[in-house]
């Protein structure tokens, strides 16, 4: 059975992901990836990288596209000028507003975009360090909550007293906290939080000085869009895109890495005429969603949720949200795993003219003396003018906004497998294997000798060091080799190489696939061309 506890718990023991700064106790909503989870995270990011923009061919017009299109990238800064986030909307905008409900104690916080309260608070809360776990009882005690129930009683990791939570030892354990009321009414003044971190500038650290990290890639995309027109020759329609890290300063990070303090961003703006801009939404929505399964996660999994009409910002004529199954949420919900959103010329007219209505907007805007808006844009052109037709206007924008953290935590959900295989006795024996798409896998193939003797370390040397050059590969000569095989079987190990008798005499080896477990012969001299088959397709 696949539970949260168990994928946590493999993430720690074979080095995909650590607590941040755990031996002093861990920092809530950090997380570092070990040495598997670096070459998870880096192999979906540059499968993201290709597939998106290095490996697009500009050339030839997809299928379901409107027109051939160009793609760049970029790598703008995590620090930016302080205007563009007054621009932006973020200075403004980008807080949490949060109310209580006296009576139900239920939190609630305003959702900036959609304009409206919704409900704070998860009804299911996966706890995977004691920090939290201790978040969690301060929150079930001051919500005056009936009762904190155990899921996994298994786990006997914390009794609940009558207020009181015991931990002894805490690797993970699921929690259902439920709130004993529900009625809506009697609301707390709100009070605010801003996500963005700040930080200063120089030594002096004035008011003027003040900056923030970013909480979005977005941003130095759009105020880089005239740059690129400039620098690179590309035309309408086009997108840029880029890797980088964002920080949010989340009130309750929770779900492992699902929600962070300091995270992955992918993301892309593509620039449109105006008229084209429907199509190229959905051309859009439907070509990260195909992406995603691709790579390996399964049509029950994922779901593409259209916003409905209300919950969409007010230049947005559609957003789509990938939901992904999350092991730690309740049957039936999903989890956001990338958001498509149409918007509009939204936010380089911000940049050029600080285009802040406050009408349209649900909280307020400060405004200047004049009565407009206090944060004017760069006065710089961001129009784009069409050589053909000599037209001139502000290029629509359609955003795949997609997190590296949450798709490689999605991807290590969907690959936990239990099953059973054979072992060299042919008796059948339950393993552990994370079904990672070869692409994704940290170790592309382990080289084995099947006995440290004989000559084959040798030859599995000469083996390994000439994989090496190509791809991530591991060498094991250490125990039986069954057990070498469930080591890779829980890393994720898609092949195997292992070197025997007959390697000695007809210098061929065999290759053990992890997922149908098959085995094949293949010569040395064709093992690296008939790995990347494997590997790339
Ligand atoms: P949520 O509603 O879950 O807070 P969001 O709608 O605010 O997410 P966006 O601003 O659209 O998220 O950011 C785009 C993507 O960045 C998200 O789909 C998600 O994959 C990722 N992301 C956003 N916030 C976090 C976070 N705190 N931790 C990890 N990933 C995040």
């Amino acid at each position: 059975m696949k539970s949260m506890e168990k994928i946590v718990s493999l993430c720690k023991r074979r080095g995909y992901l650590f607590q941040s700064s755990e031996i002093y106790g861990g920092i809530q909503g950090f997380w570092d990836y070990g040495p598997l989870g670096v070459e998870l995270k880096r192999n979906l990011k540059d499968a993201w990288w290709h597939d998106m923009i290095s490996g697009h061919n500009e050339l030839v017009k997809p299928e379901s596209a409107p027109t051939a299109f160009e793609m760049v990238g970029l790598d703008s800064t995590i620090i930016m000028h302080p205007q563009v986030w007054k621009c932006s909307g973020h200075y403004d905008l980008f807080h949490d507003h949060m109310v209580d409900c006296r009576e139900s104690k239920k939190r609630y916080r305003f959702d900036q975009i959609r304009g409206r309260w919704v409900e704070y608070q998860d009804k299911k809360v996966f706890v995977t360090t004691m920090a939290e776990a201790e978040q969690e009882l301060d929150e079930v005690r001051r919500r005056g909550m009936k009762f904190f129930r155990l899921r996994n009683k298994d786990a006997d990791k914390i009794s609940v007293g009558d207020e009181s939570l015991t931990l002894d030892k805490l690797d993970s354990t699921e929690n259902v906290l439920a709130p004993d009321a529900k009625n809506l009414d009697t609301l707390t003044e709100p009070r605010e939080f801003n996500l963005m971190f700040k930080t200063t500038l120089g030594a002096l650290g004035g008011e003027d000085d003040t900056t923030f990290l970013r909480p979005e890639t977005a941003q130095g995309i759009f105020v880089n869009f005239k740059n690129v027109l400039d620098s690179s020759r590309v035309g309408l329609p086009f997108g840029i895109g880029q890797i980088g890290k964002s920080f949010r300063n989340e009130i309750t990070p929770r779900n492992f890495t699902f929600r962070s303090r300091e995270f992955e961003q992918m993301e892309i703006e593509f620039f449109c005429h105006p008229d084209q801009s429907q199509q190229w939404y959905r051309y859009w929505r439907d070509r990260r969603l195909a992406w995603y399964k691709a790579l390996g996660l399964s049509d029950e999994s994922l779901i593409m949720r259209e916003h409905h009409q209300e919950e969409l910002a007010h230049y947005s004529v559609g957003t789509a949200d990938i939901e992904y199954a999350f092991p730690f949420l309740p049957e039936g919900e999903y989890g956001e795993l990338e958001g498509i959103a149409h918007r509009g010329d939204f936010d380089l007219r911000s940049h050029m003219e600080g285009k802040l209505d406050p009408s349209t907007r649900p909280m307020q805007v400060e405004l200047g003396e004049d009565g407009k808006p206090k944060y004017r844009g760069s006065g710089r052109d961001l129009s784009y003018r069409d050589e053909a037709t000599n037209e001139k206007f502000v290029p629509h924008v359609v955003e795949p906004s997609a997190g590296a953290d949450r798709g490689a935590l999605a991807f290590l959900c969907e690959a936990y497998t239990e099953d059973e295989a054979p072992d060299e006795n042919g008796k059948l024996q339950s393993r552990t294997v994370m079904k990672l798409h070869p692409r994704l896998a940290p170790i592309k193939a382990a080289v084995f000798p099947l006995v440290k003797k004989d000559g084959m370390p040798e030859v599995a040397h000469e083996i390994y060091g000439e994989l090496k050059r190509h791809m991530n590969v591991f060498y094991d000569e250490k125990g039986a080799v069954g057990r070498r095989y469930r080591r890779q079987d829980e890393a994720g190990t898609p092949y195997c190489i292992t070197v025997d008798t007959d390697t000695l005499t007809d210098r061929t080896v065999t290759i053990r696939d992890r997922d149908t477990l098959e085995q094949t012969r293949v010569k040395i001299d064709d093992v690296v061309a008939d790995l990347q088959t494997r590997i790339n397709g």
